[in-house]
Parts: structure tokens; C-alpha cells; sequence
């Protein structure tokens, strides 16, 4: 087959030897909460066979427990059981039936385990877990060993191509390899031989239960980023025992659950693992899979292109669009929806118990509950949506896809709405691709869009609509402060539109945008040109990988104004940021030397400042600017006109609930507006 004209890499099939995956892409392991369902696997079916479908030449499942101690909370997935084996075996089908492979990660979640039951080498308790592990006696490591080959045997009776196992993130192979939570004195602890005796005496017996013809992927921890972890000798000899051993791929796996390093998070670079796989590819002769922070084609290819990896593997990218890898193959790669690595709708979901979907994708794990995205509506109408924001383009494109004639109204010359601020903010770049998507949409969809349109009630009375969308958004609140005309006083919407600001800066209200805006304004100028370098040294990564870890003193650029973060409520500065990324964004600020002060009363704002009490004291902090991001008003003026004409009308987005203007929400109720507008809800 000739080369692929974009993507050569990519699509380049990679022989196994006993089987052929037909390209480069891993769709990697995720928990989505599907793979919980007790009974039937069918939702979780109908999820993996879209992707399948989608073009994807590898899938991993979510972690999936040996046997009961490595639950990662109490009755999550495990496989231990012939009637377990059953459910599973519509999920190999339906993927096998799309002409692609799946593996079954086998995870067990040693101490990150969240139930009384959670095992270890060591009695040591997780920073993140409030659960004490039980340390595993000699028998029961035995007795996991063979639970590791029995899940394996298992899959490979209910269909699977092969298993994943998990030994990075910190979970328990993980805790076996490191000196940090191995503190084991007999054979399975101390020397760097007894600590990966149990990894590899794992990859042994499954190879031996399962045979020669059944993928073993290893899950690799390459850069610990805790105190004690390994070495990189140690990583590198542990590889090649792991090759010697029979696996067929090894993965990369960055960073302990524990590690207070952003590994996946919007602020880490695209790629910014890829040279660590690189260095590795050196070393040994099995291929091997790059991973975090890759969301396009061009990414991976480029990872490939450089012999930094043999596959690629993304997780995200995949609830963004399910169509990722099709796209791509068929010169489309501007049509894909583009996971902006939030975490909002998917690891924040998971940590609250709740199922996985996607922000930018809210179709994602809910297949078999909404219609298809190729479904139409069976009365098709002549609608209005009016604001070009994330639930406008949702809803209009949403509405065109479902074979409506859809007239989007937008007074600003582009699409995009707050996602043309966020994409400013230093680490929310990926936004832009949102935007880029949406007009792509706009476009194969059908929408006639009017830029530079304030729709008039007039307009959207007389347009001969049946119904009308208003998606028309918010107003940046204006709190009720002495002197908030002030000069020195800006709107976020100011300062991110490009407005000039001083060296020492107050921000009042710390939400989301407020810290958004802080790391606006602290952003050090010389990470511009050297992302990774710069997120490296932030964050106290080491490449040269000096001490076990690979974890060195931060070194962050100095910062080049002085802020105040202020809030006027109690509590933790940040608390409502997301679970998964809010620690993250509060260490960014804390590295810049941002003030973060809480329970503060506003007095005024004059020529010297702004006049405050914190800490009981009445205060004036010497700023130069002021920027008010206190929340949003709905802007829905056009609702009562259009009512009492007779149109019926449906309010989204920031216009319906401005307290809450939420990307998420805003792209979930478009999409439920436009299939309940057409009857299919
Ligand atoms: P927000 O989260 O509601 O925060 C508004 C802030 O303004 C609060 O800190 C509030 O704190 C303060 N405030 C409210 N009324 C005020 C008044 N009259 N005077 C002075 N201060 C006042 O709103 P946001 O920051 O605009 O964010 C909006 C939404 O955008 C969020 O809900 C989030 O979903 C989304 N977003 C999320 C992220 C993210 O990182 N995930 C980033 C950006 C935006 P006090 O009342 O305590 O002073
Ligand atoms: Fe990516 Fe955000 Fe979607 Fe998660 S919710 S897959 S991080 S875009």
C-alpha cells in the first residue's frame, strides 16, 4: 500500500509478528465509568465500536481489576469470573466487527485504591488515598501474580487481543518498582532486582497463560515525578527485562496520581513527554508508544516522523472525536473536534463518581441514550440561532446536521464568543481549535451565518422562523464598588482584548476567569518562544533526569507584574476550579508570587488604589489597573418581544444561566436544544 500523503507515519501498519495493527494509533486506556455497569457491557459496547469504526488501529480499555483488593473503589470493574468473561465479550465483537483491536488494561490500584480492603508492599498510606494499605504478605503477592494471569486468560477468552498492564501512575506495580513505596527487606523488596521481581514475574505468567499470539502491552512508569521513584538506569534496565520478558509494546506512563506536576493538563506543551519515549527508543528494540498531551494528527505524526516513538497513543482525543482517526486518513484533519485537555467533562467527572463525557463533545459515552449524529429530523424547519458562542455553534450546527435550514446570527466579525478570550489565556491556546472546528462544521453543515448581524426582534419576527435559539450570552457583571469608573478599572473582557496594563494589578473575584486572568497577567515573556523549557523549569522537571524521580528544584521566571487575586467569600482561594486541575492552577499562581486573599470588603477605588480590608485592616493596595471579574449577567433582552409575537423561543448557554456560564453546559444544552427542537427528544 503507498505511503500515506499526509500522514506516512501514522498510517503506516506495525507487524507484531503473530498479528498487524493496520495504523500507529493507540486509542489509550481511560476510565469512563461504562466499564462499571453491572449486567450487560453494551453501552460501554456501542462506545468503543464508534471508535472503532472512527479508524483507530489499537484500543485500551479502563483499568480493570484482578481481583478485589485492587478495586480502585469499592465494586468497580474487576474480571475474576467466567460470568464477569460473558458481559465482556459484546465489547470484543462489536470492536472486532469494525475491523479494529482491543486490549483490557488489568490495573490494580495497590494504595490509590479508595476502600478498606487496598494492599501494598508497604503499609504506607497515599497522599491521596485516607485509606492505610494492608502490606501484601509473600503469599498474597503470589496469589496477585496468579490473579494478573487468570484476568488475562479471561480476556483472552472473552475476545480481547490482549491485555495492558498497568505499571505506572503510581498504581501497585508501580509501588513494587519504587524505593519510595517499597520498603519490602525480603525478595520483593530492597535491591532494584528484588523491587521488579513482581512486574515481571507478572508479564511471565500471563505469557505463559495466554500464549505466544496475544498482544502484552506494558504500561512503563519512564518519569516518576515523585521523591524516590526510580532512576533513569533503572527505568531503562527495567525495560529491557520487560522486552526480554516477551512483552510486544511498551507504553509510556508520566507521573504518580501523588505527583504535584501537571502531566495532562491544558498548561503542559503539546508532545511535552514525546523526547522521553525518544530516549528510550535507544535503549531497546521493542516499539514502543508515546503518550500525554497529543491531541492532533500533525502532533503525531511529527512524534513518529522523529523516531521518538513506534505508535502513539491519546485517550482524550478520542471522546473528543470519535472520528479522530478517519478524519485524519481521509484529508480532513481541519474537521476534527479537538480534545482542549480541561478535564471539565471527563477526569473531573470520574473523580466525582460521575460517568465520563466530553465538553467540546457532549455525545461522548452517551451512544446508545442520544440518536446518532448521522439521525435527521423528520420535520425539518427554517430556525434562527442568534450568538455565535460555544452554544450557539453547538446548537446551529447541531440543527443543520439534523437537516434544518439554520440562519446563526453573530454581531461580532467572527464566531467564538468567550472562547475567542480564552484561547489568549497563556495554556488555553487549544481553544482556537474549538472555534476552528465549529467553522469547519459551520460549513459542511449548511449554516448560513451573518456576521456582524445584531438580530433585531423585527428581523427575527419577520424572518419566517418557526422557532428561535438565543444563545445571545452574558455581560460582564460591573459590582456596585466606589470609583469602579475609575480609569485603572477594566473588564476581563478589556484585558484579554488586548488593553494596556501596569506592573501591579488587583483582580477582584477569583472564579475561574479571575485566575485565568491572573496567569494572563503573570505569564513570564521568556516561556513564549520555549514552551517546554519553560513548563520543564516551572514545574522542576529534570531532563537530564539527575536525581530518582526525575523531579529537580522549580526553577519558575520571575513573573512580570505584581497581583492580588481577591475574593470576598470564605475559604480556600480556587476551591471551585476543577477537582483535577485546580491544584494545578493554584501552584501556577503560588510559583508567580500571586497575593491570594479571601474575605476581603471592597471600599473604593481612586487615584492611589484600591481601598480594602483584608485581614481585618483597612488597606490600600498601590495598583495601576483593576480588573473586574466578577461574574456575568444574561443578556436575553430578546426573549419577552419574540414571546409575545408568538415564536417560540429557547434560551442557552450564558444567556439562560449566566451564574454558571459553563463551556460544558453552554455545547450540552445546544446539542439538547437542537434534538428536542427536532422532535428527537
Ligand atoms: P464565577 O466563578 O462565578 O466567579 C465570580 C467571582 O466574582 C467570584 O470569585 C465572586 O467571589 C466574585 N463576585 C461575584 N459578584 C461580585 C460582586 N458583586 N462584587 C465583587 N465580586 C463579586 O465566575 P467567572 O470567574 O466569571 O467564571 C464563570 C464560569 O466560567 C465558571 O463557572 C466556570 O465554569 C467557567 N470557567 C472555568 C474555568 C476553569 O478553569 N475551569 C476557567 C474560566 C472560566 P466573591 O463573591 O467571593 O467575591
Ligand atoms: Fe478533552 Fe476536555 Fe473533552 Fe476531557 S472534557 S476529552 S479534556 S475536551
Amino acid at each position: 500500500m503507498p505511503a500515506h500523503p499526509h500522514f506516512p507515519h501514522l498510517f503506516e501498519p506495525l507487524d507484531l509478528g503473530f498479528t498487524r495493527l493496520k495504523n500507529r494509533i493507540l486509542m489509550g486506556s481511560m476510565h469512563t465509568g461504562l466499564e462499571d455497569d453491572k449486567g450487560e457491557l453494551n453501552r460501554l459496547a456501542a462506545y468503543f465500536a464508534e471508535r472503532a469504526r472512527g479508524g483507530v488501529g489499537l484500543m485500551v480499555t479502563g483499568g480493570i481489576a484482578p481481583n478485589r483488593q485492587g478495586w480502585l473503589a469499592p465494586f468497580s470493574a474487576k474480571l475474576t469470573r467466567q460470568s464477569e468473561m460473558r458481559q465482556h465479550r459484546v465489547v470484543t465483537a462489536a470492536v472486532h466487527a469494525e475491523d479494529s483491536k482491543i486490549c483490557l488494561q488489568i490495573l490494580h490500584a495497590g494504595r490509590y485504591g479508595v476502600h478498606p480492603l487496598l494492599v501494598a508492599p508497604s503499609p504506607l498510606r497515599a497522599p491521596i488515598s485516607p485509606f492505610k494499605p494492608w502490606a501484601m504478605s509473600r503469599r498474597l503477592i503470589r496469589a496477585t501474580i496468579d490473579d494478573f494471569a487468570q484476568t488475562a486468560a479471561l480476556a483472552r477468552e472473552a475476545g480481547y487481543d490482549g491485555v495492558e498492564i498497568m505499571g505506572s501512575e503510581g498504581y501497585l506495580i508501580n509501588q513494587f518498582i519504587a524505593p519510595r513505596t517499597n520498603q519490602r527487606r525480603d525478595d520483593w523488596g530492597g535491591s532494584f532486582d528484588n523491587r521488579i521481581r513482581f512486574p515481571l514475574a507478572i508479564l511471565r505468567a500471563i505469557r505463559e497463560k495466554t500464549g505466544p499470539d496475544f498482544i502484552l502491552i506494558f504500561r512503563l512508569s519512564m518519569l516518576d515525578l515523585v521523591e524516590n521513584g526510580s532512576t533513569w538506569e533503572e527505568v531503562t534496565a527495567l525495560a529491557k527485562a520487560i522486552e526480554q520478558a516477551g512483552a510486544n509494546l511498551i507504553n509510556t506512563g508520566i507521573g504518580w496520581h501523588e505527583a504535584r506536576v501537571p502531566t495532562i493538563a491544558s498548561m503542559v506543551p503539546r508532545g511535552a513527554y514525546a523526547w522521553l519515549t525518544g530516549k528510550l527508543k535507544t535503549e531497546v528494540q521493542v516499539p514502543l508508544i508515546a503518550t500525554n498531551r497529543i491531541n492532533t494528527p500533525e502532533k503525531a505524526e511529527a512524534i513518529l516522523a522523529a523516531g521518538q516513538a513506534d505508535m502513539v497513543s491519546m485517550a482524550r482525543p478520542f471522546l473528543a472525536d470519535p472520528d479522530f482517526a478517519r478524519k485524519a486518513f481521509e484529508g480532513r484533519a481541519t474537521e476534527i473536534n479537538t480534545c482542549i485537555a480541561c478535564n471539565q467533562a471527563c477526569l473531573d467527572h470520574i473523580f466525582a463518581r460521575k460517568e465520563a463525557s466530553c465538553l467540546v463533545n457532549p455525545r461522548s459515552c452517551r451512544e446508545t441514550a442520544l440518536p446518532a449524529a448521522t439521525a435527521r429530523a423528520p420535520q425539518p424547519a427554517r430556525l434562527a440561532v442568534v450568538g455565535a458562542g460555544p452554544a450557539g455553534l453547538s446548537c446551529a450546527t447541531e440543527l443543520a446536521a439534523l437537516g434544518h435550514e439554520v440562519h446563526l446570527f453573530e454581531a461580532a466579525a467572527e464566531i467564538g464568543g468567550q472562547f475567542n478570550l480564552a484561547k489568549r489565556v497563556p495554556g488555553k491556546s487549544d481553544y482556537a481549535e474549538t472555534v476552528r472546528y465549529f467553522a469547519k462544521k459551520i460549513e459542511t453543515t449548511g449554516v448560513h451565518l451573518h456576521l456582524n448581524t445584531r438580530a433585531t426582534a423585527e428581523q427575527l419576527i419577520g424572518g419566517g422562523f418557526r422557532e428561535v435559539v438565543l444563545a445571545t450570552g452574558i455581560a460582564p457583571r460591573t459590582p456596585a464598588i466606589e470609583g469602579i469608573g475609575h480609569s485603572k478599572v477594566l473588564s476581563y473582557v478589556e484585558l484579554l482584548q488586548g488593553a494596556p496594563v501596569g506592573e501591579k494589578v488587583a483582580i477582584i473575584g477569583a472564579g475561574g476567569i479571575g485566575f485565568d486572568v491572573a496567569v494572563f497577567l503573570t505569564e513570564p515573556a521568556a516561556a513564549a518562544g520555549r514552551p517546554l523549557e519553560a513548563y520543564q523549569a516551572e514545574w522542576g522537571i529534570d531532563p537530564d533526569y539527575r536525581q530518582r524521580g526525575g523531579l529537580t528544584q522549580a526553577q519558575p521566571e520571575a513573573s512580570p507584574r505584581q497581583v492580588w487575586l481577591l475574593q470576598r467569600s470564605k475559604g480556600k482561594i480556587g476551591e471551585r476550579l476543577g477537582k483535577t486541575t485546580g491544584w494545578a492552577h493554584r501552584l501556577t499562581l503560588k510559583h508567580r508570587g500571586v497575593q491570594m486573599w479571601a474575605e476581603v470588603q471592597y471600599q473604593r477605588i481612586d487615584d492611589e488604589g484600591l481601598h480594602l480590608i483584608a485581614n481585618g485592616q483597612p488597606q490600600v493596595l498601590p495598583v495601576d489597573q483593576v480588573i473586574v471579574c466578577a461574574g456575568q449577567d444574561p443578556l436575553r433582552a430578546l426573549q419577552a418581544p419574540l414571546e409575545q409575537a408568538g415564536l417560540r423561543t429557547h434560551l442557552i448557554g450564558g444567556a439562560q444561566l449566566a451564574a454558571e456560564l459553563d463551556a460544558k453546559r453552554a455545547i450540552e444544552e445546544g446539542l439538547l436544544t437542537a434534538l428536542a427542537i427536532s422532535g428527537l427528544r
